[in-house]
């Protein structure tokens, strides 16, 4: 397409404020799938997506669109995800952009990651453009939504487009938006070729593909291209959009958006945020990538069973192709055997990642209770990054250990706010700013990341009836008195069940994981001791009774197949179980630390 006809634009929103809604409806609007092959959620494509239906991947597609002044432009867009563990994805997204609609529930009104994303693409020099979406719902009120955009982002809105993507109404007028708001694209189509690896992933047939914008010049079919990271040269198979539907186009020109497929078979042949040249007349400079960043939580991950070790290795690397967030490296557990530790974005980044890997890659995995990195300054002046409990050194050795501490920016309606800041305090918040906008609330604490990674979210949740939305991010790490609760079965140590917790809480947390351990493990034909320690101090013990009667006694004489079943039952059971010594311990008690506490 003519550069000057070109718009390339994001999706941002709060998550469930209509993003992915209003996507599938302007692809339809240009007629870019017939209604028959428009399913629900077009883009949501992944099964886990539309189950959960939230947005994981980012995904772009090209659609033409002729405007009320005649002239017929290519939009390229990519929707984006909106929970707070995938922030990253959505500055992915952005750097392929030259605006952003700025989506905002016309009865909802700002939330937490409403700001966060607008200043993302602020931050990236976009043209942010807010909808206000939902204007069909009876508690729309777009004025006052209008003007609290403009209160807490501080953005021009008054005037905003208004529609609904469910209903359609509207949808021209956002794409006339986009059309007269969003600056076309820069570049040379005459310069040595440069494009942007946005996305890669894995296609068993044809190798590796990667999503990119041409910034410079423009890649065919047969081209040579160039890996600029590597040097490494292949030939171009396929290029073309995706409408969304993956079309071939032969040649990808300055300012567009779309695939390259080039028989990479490496999975590391095309990192995301590398940059495409061509080997004849190629580039000098590469494009700026993408920061990397740091995973924020880590849990040990082992198959059940050690056949599956090398199946895991392998599902690891094709993943992380795909997810470029996500960190791995091998570990042994005493308990558990060979695994991974991963890091990981946040809960649901680690939810959905084992949901992925069981499910794409048919494993079965065990994954120990997700823990913070700690900095620790040991006795010898030595500083260590510390993502696993049981790597802590011994208490004897430690100078001190420093937590992560977020940044939090909380929005919450007036008549919520106590709760919230009850929240805070409990999870040892320190209050730093409190501003008033209209009817809602913007709070900021500091939070220890430990706190706030695990249950955090879901208090806040149900504390404020939904309202109150969370944006964080990590600040700086702070000395605390912290140490590590160790679990003993039958006298063994257990690593995989250690934990680092704030010395104010350890006791008691301590006592209710015993309790926790003590419901999950099955009863066994002796008696199994569970004890927490803070170092050789027993802190709390329980213990778990041995098994009496056999359980298959209660059938004798009954019918078979209820014997049958039942047997079948702890079969599938027994799958999830590993050995700790002589006893057996279930999955679940390895996440009995996200229970307590
Ligand atoms: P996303 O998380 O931002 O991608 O949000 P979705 O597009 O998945 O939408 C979240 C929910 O809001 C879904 O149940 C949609 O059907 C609903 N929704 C989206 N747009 C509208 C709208 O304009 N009006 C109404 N009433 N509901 C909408
Ligand atoms: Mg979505």
């Amino acid at each position: 397409a003519k550069i000057s006809h070109i718009r390339n634009f994001s999706v941002i929103a709060h998550i469930d404020h209509g993003k992915s809604t209003l996507s599938d409806r302007l692809i339809q609007f240009c007629g870019g799938l017939s209604d028959r092959e428009m399913q629900e959620q077009v883009l949501d494509s992944m099964d886990l997506e539309r189950e959960r239906g939230i947005t994981i991947k980012a995904q772009s597609v090209t659609l033409n669109y002729t405007a009320k002044d005649g002239e017929t432009y290519q939009l390229n867009f990519i929707d984006t995800p909106g929970h707070v563990d995938f922030t990253y994805e959505v500055s992915r997204s952005l750097a392929a952009c030259e605006g952003a609609l700025l989506v905002v529930d016309a009865g909802q009104g700002v939330e937490a990651q409403t700001v966060a994303n607008c200043y993302t693409a602020l931050e990236m020099n976009l043209e942010v453009l807010p909808v206000l979406n939902k204007i069909d719902l009876p508690q729309a009120e777009p004025e006052r939504v209008a003007e609290e955009i403009e209160d807490i982002i501080g953005i021009e809105a008054i005037g905003a487009v208004q529609c609904s993507a469910k209903t359609g109404f509207g949808i021209e007028d956002v794409l006339e938006t986009i059309v007269k708001g969003i600056p076309c694209p820069e570049g040379d189509v005459n310069a040595p070729t440069q494009a942007l690896i946005i996305d890669s992933w894995f296609d068993p047939y044809q190798g590796v593909v990667s999503l990119v914008r041409v910034k410079h010049g423009t890649i065919q079919a047969k081209d040579k291209i160039k890996i600029m990271s590597s040097g490494a040269v292949y030939e171009v198979d396929k290029v073309g959009i995706f409408t969304p539907k993956a079309k071939n186009t032969g040649i990808l020109s300055t300012g567009e958006v779309g695939f390259v497929i080039a028989g990479i078979k490496e999975i590391k042949g095309a990192p995301v945020g590398d940059t495409l040249t061509l080997s004849k007349n190629p580039a000098t400079e590469v494009l700026p990538g993408f920061k990397r960043i740091k995973p924020q939580v880590y849990a040990g991950v082992y198959p059940v069973s050690s056949d599956d070790y090398e199946d895991f290795r392998d599902a690891l690397e094709k993943l992380s192709l795909n997810d470029s967030s996500l960190f791995y490296e091998p570990e042994s557990s005493s308990a558990l055997g060979f695994g991974f530790r991963i890091g990981f974005l946040g809960m649901l980044h680690m939810e959905i990642i084992q949901e992925r890997l069981e499910r794409e890659y048919d494993l079965d995995l065990i994954t120990t209770a997700p823990t913070v990195v700690y900095e620790v300054l040991t006795k010898a002046g030595e500083l260590v990054m510390v993502d696993n409990p049981s790597d802590l050194p011994p208490v004897g050795n430690i100078d001190e250990i420093r937590e992560p501490i977020v940044e939090a920016h909380i929005l919450v309606p007036q008549e919520y706010l106590g709760n919230v800041i009850t929240l805070c305090i409990e999870k040892r918040g320190v209050q730093m700013n409190m501003t008033y906008h209209g009817r809602q609330v913007a709070v900021v604490y500091e939070l220890p990341m430990a706190e706030v990674v695990m249950d955090f979210f879901d208090r806040l949740k149900s504390t404020s009836r939904g309202y109150a939305s969370l944006d964080y991010a990590f600040k700086r790490f702070q000395l605390s008195d912290m140490s590590r609760v160790d679990i003993l079965i039958n006298g063994e140590r257990v690593d995989a069940l250690a934990i680092i917790s704030h010395k104010d809480f350890a006791q008691g947390r301590g006592r209710e994981l015993a309790e926790k351990l003590k419901e999950l493990i099955p009863r066994q034909m002796f008696d199994i001791a569970i004890q927490a320690a803070i170092g050789s101090h027993v802190i709390a013990r329980t213990t778990v009774k041995q098994l009496r009667k056999n359980v298959l006694a209660k059938c004798y004489g009954g019918d078979i197949s209820r014997k049958k079943k039942l047997l079948q039952k702890q079969k599938d059971g027994k799958k999830r179980m590993k050995q700790v010594g002589n006893v057996e311990v279930p999955q679940e008690a390895f996440l009995a630390i996200l229970k307590v506490g």
